[in-house]
């Protein structure tokens, strides 16, 4: 196990990943005191020397973002991570566009509260949490008729189950049935494994988080395009060309460029790797007894590091009690800002709502290996034995603690 934590098999990349080497060197430094020769510490705004170097820095960021994410230097606006570029695609700045927000029903809370907050609309998805073409194309039909849609919002990927949306079916829907109404997507957890200029190509605004494919948290940006107008959300300097006010994370946005530069290097062999240790896992965790993968009989794709199952005989709570002190992490559905317990949305959405299974997301990442694997069925296997052993604490802790930890999504 890596992150030096060393009693830990760490099976939730999902929620977060360790920063990359190329990120840590890139950004050393930004980080480096005054006294240091290579210190640069500037604030990209200012004028002289040590101000234009950060820039410089900036500058050079922005372009190794765009050229990964398959747009153009000046679409990037750089925020602090996935839940700001999602609240500003979804609001499009302050003052919130007119018109009615429309997002589906598994959507990341930073797009479904937001999309609340402003009186949107949510849309049905399938039993994989893909939306539903005719329930979108009704919805948008419906608001057509009495106002405008503001924004159409689908996932790339979604962060609990990691099955994904066809964005061009969505597209096709949205450019037919309510023309001028901006297509946002969070691909916030596509970004580590998929292709992202081809996938996110039908999308005029794309959520990008660095702490999910190897860079620093708390930095991330939204693809603006060129045709695609928003206002600050964050009203301030007018850096970002006037769409995102503070001064930049400079630091943040150069790890942040070094992780994705590296993240696309690396993809094909990584996504191959990656996805034969998640297959030989599911394989060998589904012949348990009363353990399926919770996307099966669906045929829908997935990201290559993401295995949700549902688990008979255990709440969620206690299992990830029970894998964890077998050294695996894990999470029950999605990982929480709070620790909070609540039953899942998606689980909701998808039509699973058995209180006696119990959801575990499984999530491996580009350091995952087949020790962790097979330390990861071992864990569950015992954990299993000591959940179902305990006769009737076993049942009432599952009636208690059923789909717990799974409402506040990473
Ligand atoms: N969107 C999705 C799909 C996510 O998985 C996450 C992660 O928590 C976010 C948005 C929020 O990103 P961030 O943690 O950078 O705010």
């Amino acid at each position: 196990m890596r992150g030096g934590i060393e009693r830990f098999v760490y099976m939730d990349h999902a929620a977060t990943t360790a920063l990359c080497e190329p990120a840590r060197v890139a950004m050393a430094p930004f980080m480096a005191p005054a006294t240091d020769p290579g210190a640069r510490f500037g604030n990209p705004s200012g004028s002289h020397a040590v101000a234009r170097d950060a820039l410089r820095a900036i500058d050079e960021a922005r372009e190794h973002v765009a050229e990964v994410l398959g747009c153009r230097p000046a679409e990037v606006v750089f925020t602090s991570g996935g839940t700001e570029s999602d609240n500003l695609a979804l609001t499009g700045g302050l003052p919130p566009r007119d018109g009615v927000p429309v997002c589906s029903a598994v959507e990341h809370p930073a797009v479904l509260e937001t999309t609340r907050a402003i009186g949107g609309e949510v849309v049905a998805v399938d039993r994989a949490g893909r939306v539903e073409a005719g329930a979108l194309e009704d919805a948008l039909v419906r608001i057509g008729d009495h106002d405008r849609v503001a924004v159409v919002s689908v996932m790339t990927a979604n962060n609990e189950l990691g099955s994904l949306n066809d964005l061009e079916v969505v597209a096709e829907i949205v450019g037919r049935v309510a023309p001028g109404a901006p297509l946002h997507t969070d691909a916030v957890q596509a970004a580590p494994w998929l292709d992202l200029p081809v996938v996110s190509r039908p999308a005029d605004l794309v959520s990008v988080s660095a702490h999910k494919l190897g860079g620093p948290k708390g930095v991330g940006a939204l693809v603006v395009r060129e045709s695609t107008a928003v206002a600050p959300l964050l009203h301030g300097g007018g850096q970002e060309r006037g769409r995102r006010g503070g001064t930049h994370n400079v630091a943040g946005i150069v790890g942040f460029a070094a992780a994705l530069s590296h993240t696309a290097l690396d993809r094909t062999g990584r996504v191959e790797r990656v996805s034969a240790l998640r297959d030989d896992l599911e394989s060998r965790l589904g012949a348990l007894e009363g353990v399926t993968a919770t996307l099966e009989g669906t045929g829908s794709a997935r990201l290559p590091g993401h295995l949700h199952l549902l688990v008979e005989g255990a709440s969620g709570e206690e299992l990830l009690l029970l894998l964890e002190q077998r050294g695996v992490c894990a999470s029950a559905a999605s990982s929480c800002a709070s620790g909070a317990i609540g039953g899942s949305h998606v689980l909701g959405a998808i039509g699973i709502d058995d209180p006696d299974l119990a959801p575990l997301r499984l999530t491996l990442g580009a350091d995952s290996t087949t020790a962790d694997v097979d330390a990861t069925v071992e864990a569950m296997q015992w954990s299993l034995q000591r959940a179902r052993g305990a006769g009737s604490r076993g049942t009432s802790s599952r009636r208690a603690g059923s789909h717990d930890r799974g409402g506040v999504g990473s």
